[in-house]
């Protein structure tokens, strides 16, 4: 069995389950509570916290896992990064006081205290910037800690500054950018589940990948196909497929960044293209 530790609850949660759902990989539990469950195959999921899944995966009771870039640098846990998950993009920020008047680093001090859930990511940023300051660890909600009394500075995630906003709080550096990752232990890539673990990458990304893309269908004159190959550039260029009773058309099928769908579809018109049809791709391995 592989065993795979998935966020059971949390913001990493509910995209962790979508895309292994869409890799084939769903979750087949009697319970929402169940700590084990069968994701078919030899694919076990391990339900745990996302905080916690760094120390699983580094002492082997899981042998790949999912959890943010964050908990990963914070954990000081050596793993191996198999690939970026694209979700629950966030960064890991300093903020300070609205009314403080701190716009930068300069304007701490030996006594600036800074609370925060990240205590080993916050000391190695204020040595990398030599700002000596005094961390507080909180285990979590930093961003209450200045209204509290008990720190002027926060290093805290974010996504859409909002929080830190509706706290007064300032941002005036960025520590880290995190998305989620799968990770494993080191050396588990060239170990006895090599194989398995190679699988699972291909699945998840050839899900990923697929996400961002869209298999594009037309009618085109076929005195045009020069110039739509040009628009419709594809893998290794568009499928050219005959039509029975077509006449001048031909159909073109090919995959399209989804980024830029609206000016593919606009182009293909202008070049006198018929029934153009847009879906989804499943999974795509290049
Ligand atoms: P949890 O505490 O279980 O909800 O998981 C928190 C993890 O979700 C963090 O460690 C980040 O990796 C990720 N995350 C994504 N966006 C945010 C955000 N805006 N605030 C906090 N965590 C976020």
């Amino acid at each position: 069995m592989i065993r795979i530790a998935i966020p059971n609850k949390g913001r990493l949660s509910e995209d962790t389950r979508g895309l292994f759902e869409d890799a084939g990989l769903d979750v087949r539990s009697k319970g929402d509570r169940a700590l084990t469950a069968s994701l078919g195959g030899v694919f076990e999921g391990l339900f745990v916290r996302a905080q916690d899944i760094p120390e699983f995966v580094a002492d082997g009771a899981a042998d790949a896992g999912v959890t943010g870039l964050d908990l990963v640098r914070e954990s000081g846990r050596a793993l191996e990064e198999l690939l970026d998950l694209e979700f629950g993009r966030c960064r890991l920020v300093v903020a300070a006081r609205e009314e403080s008047g701190v716009t930068s680093f300069a304007g701490l001090n030996g006594g600036t205290r800074v609370a925060t859930a990240f205590p080993n990511l916050a000391r190695e940023f204020f040595t990398r910037v030599a700002r000596s300051v005094e961390v507080v660890p909180v285990s979590g909600a930093a961003e209450i800690a200045p209204h509290i009394g008990i720190a002027d500075v926060v290093v805290d995630l974010t996504s859409t500054g909002s929080t830190l906003r509706v706290n007064g709080l300032r941002e005036i550096g960025t520590v880290l950018e995190s998305t989620a990752r799968l990770v494993c232990a080191p050396g588990a890539v060239a170990g006895p589940r090599a194989r398995d673990l190679e699988d699972l990458v291909t699945a998840l990304a050839s899900v990923l990948r697929a996400r961002t893309r869209r298999y594009v269908m037309a009618n085109v004159p076929r005195a045009a196909l020069e110039r739509v190959k040009q628009v419709l550039p594809g893998l290794n260029g568009p499928t050219v497929v005959d039509i029975l009773n077509g006449g001048h058309l031909v159909a073109v099928h090919a995959v399209v960044a989804t980024a830029s769908l609206h000016r593919t579809i606009g182009d293909l018109k202008g070049l006198g293209a018929e029934g153009i049809l847009v879906t989804r791709i499943e999974r795509l391995v290049p």
